[in-house]
């Protein structure tokens, strides 16, 4: 009796982590997890597998990739020889390479540049991408350590007028602004932080994080009690 008394508390522990894991780890909110679910490094055969249909879909939208050199938690590092996409062009103001993860190419392709296009930017301006490093302040792994995010600093119109977040943002600028809702909107990026949502932090510049695969299937509620390995062999919403 008593050991299975002792028995079922440990199924109860079991299943009330699991549960909690789970509802932590598919949850929004300043507790979600920095990393994808069951994002691994080295890269898992799934994630490979994620990886190369990627570059499959880049080929199909004829976007010209290279393949970068193996780096550090990046699981399918490409370079840009040509990077522009969409009609708009992106340059580091730093002098920056533009290896990422196959997944932030996919996201700019996709969702930034028809939304940057489509509010008359032809230019953006960032900072860097890929930095091996925490979240600032937080023993968190930054999603720019696995070339997923990137950090905007400006955009340039049609006009020719350059939109620095720095100066612009704080007077209102109705541009960066447009920019800010229409990012958001296109539900492509994980987060999108501003001198708005994050003034401590990103007072200069926008911080963009593609949203991933990994991200997409663990999200439906009916999975969510699921351990997040199962929840990645379950059919994605995402294409
Ligand atoms: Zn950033």
């Amino acid at each position: 009796m008593r050991l299975s008394g002792l028995a079922l508390v440990l199924v109860t522990v079991l299943v009330a982590g699991l549960g909690g894991g789970a509802g932590s780890a598919w949850a929004g909110g300043p507790n979600r997890p920095v990393l994808p679910p069951a994002w691994s490094w080295p890269p898992s055969k799934q994630l490979q597998a994620r990886g190369t249909a990627c570059l499959g879909r880049l080929d199909a939208a004829g976007l010209r990739w290279v393949k970068g050199a193996r780096t550090k938690k990046v699981a399918t590092p490409i370079t840009l020889p040509v990077f522009e996409l969409g009609g708009v062009a992106w340059r580091s103001r730093i002098g920056a390479s533009s290896l990422m993860d196959c997944f932030l190419a996919e996201a700019l392709l996709v969702h930034a540049a028809p939304a940057l296009h489509g509010l008359g930017v032809r230019t953006v301006v960032f900072g860097s991408i890929y930095k091996f490093r925490n979240v600032s302040g937080k023993r968190l792994l930054s999603r720019h350590a696995l070339g997923l995010a990137m950090d905007i600093y400006s955009f340039i119109t049609e006009d020719g007028v350059e939109h620095v977040v720095e100066k612009a943002y704080p007077r209102g600028d109705v541009v960066l602004r447009d920019i800010e809702r229409a990012l958001i909107a296109t539900h492509g990026f994980r987060n999108v932080l501003t001198p708005a949502t994050d003034p401590g932090e990103h007072d200069d510049h926008f911080h963009i994080e593609a949203l991933t695969p990994l991200d997409h299937v663990a999200t439906p509620a009916p999975q969510r009690r699921l351990p997040a390995r199962l929840a990645l062999e379950l059919p994605a919403a995402w294409p």
